[in-house]
């Protein structure tokens, strides 16, 4: 099964909507790739401009999280139909930092993640492990609950459409990159789980990236294992370095 690689930037809380249309200009023509979806994940503030500074290009606009509920009450919440009102077609979701910042809970997630695909919205779920946690010996154990509830009541035609971003949280933003066999060890892990909730086509078909400390350096040799689908990219997808993830 040849799966189209997805390169995502995650711009985290960076870039006011000024500084994000100059990174836009900057790395559109670094980015350009047609054999391979780029994606600019970036704060709620910045998606209209930027989505405007991506016309006409290869790159589609994420969002780096969402509401679950349709609209309300909800002070300070972005609901999915505001993304794709704006041209948003994914969502980053779980992402270690909401879950360790903001009490994110894999039920919240999992409501989330179905509320994204009611809305057409593609979703990048995050799940990884802490550095405790990989020296336990439990990684696998405690992604596969983290995919298993995440997924609860996916059905198998959306399953087919999700990415799911392993990221190690010992590897986010340390510089501490996993090694090409840690990270294809479990993302073959993670492909495997989705193959006991659906079965072996789904999984052949659901795109898994890797994200942690992902360079211009280091991403040919992660997006050459059998099971990483592209990259979640936090530090390095606010520099030029990102054109040379994108063409590794
Ligand atoms: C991330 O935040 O999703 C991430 C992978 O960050 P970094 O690339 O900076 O480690």
């Amino acid at each position: 099964m040849m799966r189209k690689k997805i390169i995502a930037g995650n711009w985290k809380m960076n870039m006011t909507p000024t500084a994000a249309v100059e990174l836009t200009n900057t790395l559109k023509p670094l980015v350009a790739n047609e054999e391979v979806d780029v994606v600019f994940c970036v704060p709620a503030i910045d998606i209209i401009p930027v989505v405007k500074a991506c016309e006409g290009t290869n790159i589609q606009v994420g969002a780096e999280n969402m509401y679950f509920e349709e609209s309300g009450a909800y002070t300070g919440e972005i609901s999915p139909e505001m993304l794709t009102d704006a041209g948003v077609k994914y969502v980053v979701l779980g992402h270690s930092e909401r879950r360790e910042y903001f009490g994110e809970t894999n039920e919240d997630v999992n409501k989330k993640v179905l509320k994204a695909f009611e809305h057409n919205i593609t979703p990048i779920m995050c799940c990884g492990e802490t550095l405790d946690q990989r020296e336990q010996g439990i990684t696998m154990d405690f992604i596969r609950q983290q995919v298993k509830v995440g997924f609860l009541n996916v059905t198998v035609d959306q399953a087919k459409t999700a990415i799911i971003a392993y990221e190690p949280i010992w590897a986010i933003g340390t510089g501490k990159t996993a090694t090409a066999d840690q990270a294809e060890e479990v993302c073959k892990g993670i492909r495997d789980c989705i193959a006991e909730i659906y079965d072996r086509d789904t999984a052949e078909q659901i795109r898994i990236q890797y994200g942690g400390s992902v360079n211009g350096k280091n991403a040919a040799e992660l997006f050459a294992q059998p099971d990483i689908d592209g990259g979640l990219v936090g530090g390095a997808s606010l520099k030029e370095d990102f054109g040379e993830i994108v063409h590794w």
